[in-house]
């Protein structure tokens, strides 16, 4: 379109459109008033469906071919029928709207440009910013940063200014379980299911939970299951996407790690196995003999998943002393999270739990065994963290597998260690107990 007939156009359109405020629509079909006509869902509305045939339809309003923002409108169909709706629109603008509009839009490329290293464009639309009576359209980019840590909201005008910037989330999308948030496991909660990637399924962007037995499922990502009976596999399921996601969180809070490969749970196997292997933990329910319930038992979950931590920082072994130092790390990362020595104490059937790592073995009582020996290096750290405090222990734990490498073993851990407390500031405290446990008598 030539420069004076867009003028034209933009003349036509503010004489016929006096009003310039926002105007919300509310309606519902009991009212029995004939629908609005801005009721009509574009084909490519979002569209979520709720459980009792409930579906969601929602959209924006768009004005010289952008999305904006915060004109939307939300339609709910029962029973495929219009049932409720809410929205805000505008009908009118004025010339100097359509002004500043056009301005933007020239500049948009040089703005898209400025902003580049925030990292990937997620969303673009316009945002209509009320300035005393002028209406003011400024372009809304949202951008996740390079290590996709976060959501970033900009808000531009044309003459390139950001006039706000404001994270809009540190999570993508979040679900709705139900799970037990500790091990007393009394009462199973309403718990976020963070990071869901929306597809309906326990497919997170850290973690991805499936079973064995059965599809879990909701297209609307809620997933609530009834901890007894028919539904407690789901219910299990769930849970260990819960607990592991909060694990994975608590060690990207304390050491800023996340596992640089997506972690995958089999879920609902029969017996009592569980075990990590390549990027990917295997979980069985329990055979109620020896175990039960285990995707409930934190400590378990955790020690599986701390395994994914120990094979991207140092690769260990599973067997011999680099076997018994996995084991050890584990038990202790385990057990950092859930503040409690006791390994397996929710899900053991025999003995109260499966290990205490608050033992006095020292290394000179080392017998070859891959669990009896890991205690030796658990509690250890364990002793360490109740001098340094939990989150500087974890992050020694992080460096000294960091420094151990593949090869790592009793006679390595001591330098391993020591570069690790270096670059932690030195701690005499903690050479004092690896002293008492007889590390330096190797
Ligand atoms: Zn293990």
């Amino acid at each position: 379109m030539r420069r004076p007939y867009f003028f034209l156009l933009l003349f036509l359109l503010s004489t016929a459109c006096s009003q310039r405020a926002f105007k919300t629509i509310e309606w519902e079909a009991s009212s029995k008033q004939k629908p609005p006509s801005e009721l009509s869902a574009p084909h490519n509305a979002i569209q979520v469906s709720l459980p009792a045939s409930l579906e969601v339809k929602r959209w924006h309003q768009k004005i010289g071919g952008y999305k904006v923002k915060n004109l939307w409108i939300q339609k709910i169909n029962k029973r495929g029928k219009a049932y409720y709706a809410k929205g805000i629109v505008l009908d009118s603008l004025s010339v100097s709207f359509y002004t500043k509009l056009f301005l933007l839009k020239k500049k948009e490329k040089q703005i898209l440009h400025q902003l580049a290293s925030n990292g990937t464009l997620l969303e673009k639309s316009l945002f209509i910013a009320q300035k005393q009576s002028h209406l003011q359209p400024l372009l809304s980019l949202t951008y996740l940063d390079p290590q996709e840590t976060k959501v970033t909201e900009f808000l531009v005008d044309g003459h390139s200014q950001i006039i706000s910037q404001k994270e809009i989330s540190n999570h993508f999308i979040q679900g709705i379980g139900m799970a037990f948030e500790d091990s007393s496991l009394d009462q199973p909660s309403i718990v976020p299911l963070k990071y869901l990637k929306g597809d309906g399924h326990l497919h997170g962007k850290f973690l991805k939970v499936f079973s064995a037995t059965q599809p879990i499922q909701n297209p609307s990502n809620i997933f609530k299951y009834s901890p007894e009976g028919k539904e407690s596999k789901a219910f299990n399921s769930v849970q260990i996407y819960y607990t592991l996601q909060k694990f994975m969180d608590w060690l990207q809070q304390n050491t800023n790690t996340r596992l640089p490969f997506l972690l995958k749970v089999k879920a609902n196997l029969p017996g009592s196995k569980k075990f990590y292997f390549r990027g990917q933990i295997w979980i069985a329910d329990g055979d109620g003999k020896s175990y039960k319930n285990i995707p409930r038992d934190a400590s378990i979950l955790c020690h599986e998943a701390a395994h994914a931590y120990i094979d991207a920082i140092a690769h260990l072994p599973s067997e011999g002393e680099g076997g018994s130092l996995n084991e050890g790390f584990a038990d202790f990362l385990a057990a950092a999270f859930t503040n409690s020595p006791y390994l397996g104490n929710v899900a053991y059937l025999k003995a109260p739990f499966k290990r205490n790592i608050q033992v006095p073995l020292t290394v000179q009582d080392m017998n070859g065994h891959l669990y009896h020996d890991s205690l030796i290096v658990s509690s250890t750290l364990w002793d360490i963290k109740k001098q340094i405090g939990t989150p500087k222990a974890v992050q020694l734990a992080f460096q000294t597998l960091a420094y151990l490498g593949p090869n790592g073993n009793f006679k390595s851990f001591i330098p391993a260690i020591e570069r690790a407390m270096k670059e932690l500031t030195n701690q005499n405290d903690v050479k004092e107990i690896l002293r008492h446990k007889g590390w330096y008598e190797l």
